[in-house]
């Protein structure tokens, strides 16, 4: 598809992905979209943002996929769960975006993360971009929900030098409610990449009253604890500088009330997965 074809009034970098971002791919067709999906050669972006310092160790260059199998009760960015609310934009503008920060990634000891959304969703136009990372000399990073982890094959895992995995609940029916979808295959997802001994963040968003119960965190910490695998935790706590985006997109938001985790439930959290040997922030 031509870049004229595309919105120019909106920047793909952003300040952060709380931008709300909607509707600027309305104008190209399902079979635009299928053909995207299969090459690769386009993908659709939220944004580029930089100077990270959650996504993945050093200051990192975040590239924000649109699209989502998961309807988290907490998602902090429901504009990300549509493709078609995303920029579309090819793997050659992406790829020079990437290259304009290769310098700096490095010297800040960073590099570039692809989260989203979930970006396995595109994962062609995914890999191809880590490929580009990679030929530059950039550190990768897949922040991913797992579910779709089956569609990297194990070469392409290569590709990725480190792997931020959502774990969000251990419990399936637990996880069918928060997240609408079943976790077996994220499991197994977290399984083959310790098998493949590939480098793992555990993320966990910590919820009052969703996620915080005390046997489910345990359950999945001796379970990343068991993999080998996993070197670092990151306990994310809940907030609401999303809340925003819920009312602007008219879709009903069950957490109105929840406040974010006391410092209190935070330490408790960071406590359990360091018994077992993790570390985690
Ligand atoms: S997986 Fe991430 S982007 Fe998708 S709904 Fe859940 S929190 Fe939102």
């Amino acid at each position: 598809m031509p870049e004229n074809h595309m919105l120019t009034q909106v920047t793909l970098e952003a300040e952060g992905p709380f931008v709300l971002r909607k509707d600027l791919a309305q104008h190209v067709s399902e079979a635009e979209v299928r053909a995207a999906l299969a090459s690769g050669d386009l993908g659709f972006l939220h944004s580029f943002t930089t100077g990270s310092t959650v996504d993945g160790p050093g200051v990192r260059l975040v590239a924000w996929t649109t699209g989502c199998m998961f309807r988290c009760l907490y998602c902090h960015n429901p504009d990300t769960w549509y493709m078609k609310n995303g920029i579309p934009v090819t793997i050659e503008r992406a790829t020079e975006e990437l290259r304009k920060y290769r310098y700096g990634l490095k010297v800040m000891s960073g590099g570039f993360t692809i989260s989203g959304g979930e970006p396995l969703l595109q994962h062609r136009f995914v890999l191809k971009l880590f490929k580009a990372a990679r030929s530059m000399g950039i550190h990768t990073a897949l922040d991913t929900n797992g579910y779709f982890g089956d569609r990297l094959t194990d070469e392409d895992l290569e590709a990725v030098n480190l792997v931020l995995l959502d774990i969000k609940t251990w419990d399936p029916e637990r996880h069918q409610h928060l997240t609408g979808m079943d976790n077996a295959t994220i499991l197994e997802f977290a399984r083959r990449l310790a098998s493949l001994k590939r480098s793992v963040f555990l993320r966990f968003v910590l919820v009052p009253g969703l996620t915080d119960d005390v046997e489910d965190i345990g359950r999945i910490a001796a379970f990343m604890a068991s993999l080998g695998n996993v070197e670092q935790v990151d306990v994310l706590p809940f907030h609401q500088m999303g809340r925003y985006k819920w009312k602007n997109l008219g879709i009903p938001y069950a957490l109105e009330n929840v406040e974010p985790p006391s410092a209190e439930l935070i330490e408790r959290t960071c406590a359990q997965f360091r018994s077992v040997g993790l570390k985690a922030y």
